[in-house]
């Protein structure tokens, strides 16, 4: 049991060492040994599988039925058709959800946790797969635990271990505890971290004893029940739309055998049209289209740094009209330098540039206190932790106040971490014979627990003209967009816990830091404004530096704009909802109130979207419609609550992203409304034809041939359009808004009427040309019938691949939208017309279809005929355009 060794042996038996860690090739040789530290995944399901899932559809049993029949009655050509047709759509249906699959497969490897090891004397970060027994590892909080691990120091360390034993409190743990006894409950091994379990408070270093499924979880869940897959809301609709339509081809199927046995006509041939007209009807290939496009989409999404976690957020993302953003490292640029200090009655600027600066008296003490209250390194070249801390070490650097110095006089024994609801970090480090507590932290709260003042190296009472005359300081240097950090000490005796620290302090003074905002941030902050989308800024730090820096970005105009957590609080859920559009910046909020800010908003209708990087970001970022965590700084936790991240912690990746979000909402549409369309036509044409006794002007073959092969290249191509920027000039779409909301619904039927029309007129002029008139078609031969069935297949594919062209946009020409910009498109429309080619002019295929060649001239008629819907179409957008409509 490690729980009853010491650390000292662990380390020993696992042939490791706390201060250096392992070397390269110890950690191959036992990555070799122990393989990843992975829990074992749902088995992925066999190609096999997959491509039988692909045939329990109604769809495939409506044609399963029909090959029986064909073979019934000697029709083999049919029979291969038809069966050709089941395993080709099977095979694409695999490739696509393979490929959707890997797509959304590549995203998570991006997002797999990482930690922060020691190895060969350095820390550095790493998959958490790659950790192997023996290897040291650092929690801190946020971070979730990546394998089993004996503690090996522990400062305030807590976990959270509510995923092995179900409590949702805390537990304290401490490295240098030796439990005895056999089976002590998990949940009282207090010198053990488990993997999974999450650390929330202080920090730790442990060495890993297990790792993968040798550990608690691992043996706990043999499988890992992955993020269940959920549809996005456009796909559980589309869904219903398509088992609606399919119910509806059926009835209409029923009726018209019902019709045609009245009318007389051979029961084969009634079948073989129910069958044509089942197929017609049911838009087979609609799911596994959205599902491509979406996962296209993400790919897409994830090369302009966003990675969307959650599929539905995609289709959200063109929803939002309410971007709550944090301010540090997302609006600016995380670079904090030092600009100025003040100590009692001295305001100090910095120059830019220059080392080896002096410091005055009570200066160096500031100074000496920040350095020594922070965990952040800089040696001039490179930098790590926390920027508003390196800023401090910086400071310290060039009064030649090196932090390793300083810490090897005064040696830290202990400390409270930093936290965002207190916003104030102590160490306690050694004082000549005695302690010393150092705190930092926002200035108002240092003043709260601070009794003395030091002035000139002598330490006096605080009295109230000295806090005011310290915050007006501090809110001149906040209206200047400076960020403003106190700092206090005070001597104690002796070793105090963390409790006893934050009280009765004395002030030292304060610095005030500029972080500067991001250069492209104003520009998006623009555009979002544009597309109907309000910014908000929220923030832990002071009211008036945020206004400056909201005022910079055009956020916010005056100070009024901005309320703090402290009035949030004096205001009840309703009364706050009612107020919250005055206001655009929130300043001195901690996380519980960024769960208040997103329900007030909620309140109002408001589909919002929340940034959160810390650990109890959590609750906002899953309130939130979009909760939006930061890849570089953010941590496990709130990225795991998060439906999106930024690997580049940018707010105008987040504008990028809701552009993004609407075009593939806009593709998504335009490649369903095509599909509909198509079917409609095929409808319209049939339905006719038994209606006026006409012979069946499309042979159930031809129709599965338009539908899976020709109509899925543009459909898919439509489904990549590039994106149009003129998406953000619109409104934000109303999430209940319908999917044939703008015309959508019109557009498909006049489509849909107009293919179909055309294809009837097709059939009409092949017989016409062979001298039967359309009402005797239903007795004519069997040659003329395969003519115009022929004119009437063509016209169908090549009118729906031209068709496809005006679909990219609902108001735009094809030349305004740019006939060439859609590649994928123009390809899919050359290789459908070839294919149509192929399959009338190859012989043996002609004779499966059972369609003729076409002479020259006909073809002239079938591309006159065909462009007639895409003209149409055209025109009623001029219209539009004249009209002013400019929805999507
Ligand atoms: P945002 O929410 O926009 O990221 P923020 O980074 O300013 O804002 P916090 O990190 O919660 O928010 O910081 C809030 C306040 O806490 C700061 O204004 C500062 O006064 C104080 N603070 C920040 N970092 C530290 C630190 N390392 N030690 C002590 N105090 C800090």
């Amino acid at each position: 049991m490690w729980y009853s060794k010491s650390h000292e042996d662990a380390l020993n038996e696992l042939q490791t060492n706390a201060a250096l860690g392992l070397s390269d090739s110890e950690v191959s040789e036992r990555q070799e040994k122990y393989g990843p530290n992975r829990l074992e995944g749902k088995k992925k399901k066999s190609l096999i599988s997959l491509f039988f899932g692909q045939l329990q559809d109604a769809l495939i049993y409506v044609l399963l039925a029909a090959a029986a029949v064909t073979v019934l009655v000697h029709e083999y050509a049919d029979a291969i058709i038809i069966l050709a047709v089941v395993v080709l759509n099977a095979v694409i249906g695999v490739v696509q959800e393979a490929k959707a699959e890997k797509a959304i497969e590549a995203l998570k490897k991006l997002t797999t946790p990482r930690s922060i090891v020691r190895r060969n004397g350095k820390e550095v970060e790493v998959n958490s797969t790659e950790l192997v027994p023996g290897d040291i590892v650092l929690l801190d909080a946020g971070r979730y635990v990546p394998a089993d691990l004996r503690l090996i120091t522990s400062k305030n360390l807590q976990i959270e271990e509510s995923a092995l034993t179900g409590e949702s409190v805390p537990t304290d743990k401490d490295a240098s505890k030796v439990l005895a006894g056999e089976s002590v409950p998990l949940g009282d091994q207090n010198n053990m971290a488990f993997m999974s379990t999450l650390a929330t408070y202080g920090r730790g270093e442990g060495v890993v004893v297990n790792t993968g499924m040798n550990t608690i979880i691992g043996s706990i869940a043999k499988s890992l029940n992955e993020d269940e897959e959920s549809m996005t809301p456009l796909q559980v609709r589309l869904d219903e739309l398509g088992k609606t339509l399919g119910k509806l081809a059926l009835g209409i199927t029923a009726i018209m055998f019902l019709v045609g046995i009245v009318q007389k006509r051979p029961v084969l041939d009634m079948f073989l049209t129910a069958i044509s007209l089942a197929v017609a009807a049911i838009p087979e290939g609609l799911p596994a289209i959205v599902a491509i496009v979406l996962a296209l989409g993400v790919t897409r999404m994830s090369k302009i740094n966003a990675i969307v976690r959650k599929l539905p957020a995609v289709e959200t993302l063109g929803s939002v009209n309410i971007i709550c953003s944090d301010k540090t490292g997302t609006l600016t640029q995380n670079k904090m330098t030092v600009v100025k200090y003040y100590t009692l009655d001295n305001l100090v600027n910095l120059d830019r540039e220059g080392d080896d600066l002096t410091a005055g008296k009570d200066a160096e003490q500031l100074i000496k206190s920040f350095v020594l209250c922070s965990d952040a390194t800089s040696n001039g070249n490179e930098s790590t932790g926390d920027p508003t801390e390196v800023a401090l070490i910086v400071l310290g650097n060039r009064h030649r106040m090196f932090k390793d110095g300083l810490n090897s006089e005064f040696a830290r024994v202990n400390e409270k971490p930093f936290d965002s609801d207190r916003k104030l970090m102590s160490t306690l480090n050694k004082e000549g014979t005695g302690y010393r507590v150092h705190t930092k932290g926002a200035i108002d709260n240092i003043l709260k627990i601070s009794r003395n003042i030091l002035v000139e190296g002598k330490v006096m009472t605080l009295t109230d003209e000295m806090k005011y005359q310290i915050l007006k300081e501090s809110e001149s240097m906040s209206n200047q967009a400076l960020r403003v950090l106190g700092v206090a000490y005070k001597d104690v005796d002796s070793l105090i816990g963390p409790e006893e620290m934050e009280a009765g302090l004395t002030v030292l003074g304060f610095v005030g830091m500029i972080d500067p905002p991001r250069l492209e941030v104003k520009d998006s902050i623009a555009a979002a404004k544009g597309a109907g989308i309000t910014s908000i800024m929220i923030t832990g730090d002071h009211k008036n530096t945020a206004v400056a820096i909201a005022k910079e970005l055009g956020i916010a105009e005056k100070l009024d704009e901005a309320l703090t957590g402290a009035e949030i609080d004096e205001l009840d859920d309703k009364a706050f909802a009612e107020s919250i559009n005055n206001y655009r910046v929130f300043a001195r909020v901690s996380p519980e109130h960024k769960v208040k800010i997103v329900k007030a908003y909620k309140a109002h209708g408001n589909i919002v979207s929340m940034t959160g990087d810390g650990v109890n970001d959590a609750p906002s970022l899953k309130h939130a419609d979009i909760g939006v965590a930061m890849g570089i700084t953010g941590t496990d936790v709130s990225k795991g609550a998060a439906d999106m991240i930024l690997t580049d912690d940018n707010f105008t990746t987040i504008v990028s992203a809701i552009e993004e979000g609407r075009n593939i909402y806009n593709n998504i549409k335009k490649a369903v409304i095509f599909l509909l369309s198509c079917n409609l036509g095929e409808i319209v044409a049939i339905f006719m034809s038994v209606l006026f006794s006409f012979a069946i002007p499309l042979l159930p073959t031809q129709i599965l041939w338009v539908n899976l092969v020709t109509d899925t290249l543009p459909a898919i191509s439509l489904g990549v359009d590039p994106g149009d920027h003129d998406v953000m000039l619109k409104k934000p779409r109303d999430p209940k808004e319908s999917f044939f909301a703008g015309g959508a619904a019109v557009r498909a039927l006049i489509g849909g009427i107009l293919i179909g029309s055309l294809t009837l007129f097709a059939f009409y002029f092949g017989l016409k040309e062979r001298g039967v008139s359309i009402w005797d078609s239903a007795t004519a031969s069997d040659d003329v019938l395969m003519y115009a069935r022929t004119m009437a297949f063509v016209v169908l594919s090549t009118t729906q691949l031209f068709y496809a062209l005006s679909m990219r946009s609902a108001t735009k020409s094809i030349l305004q939208v740019g006939l060439f910009t859609n590649k994928y498109l123009i390809l899919s429309i050359f290789v459908g017309i070839l294919l149509q080619l192929g399959v009338i002019s190859i012989p043996p295929l002609a004779a499966a279809f059972k369609v003729h060649n076409l002479p020259f001239g006909d073809w002239v008629l079938v591309v006159c005929l065909s462009i007639i819907p895409l003209i149409v179409n055209e025109l009623i957008k001029l219209f539009r355009r004249m009209g002013g409509a400019d929805d999507d």
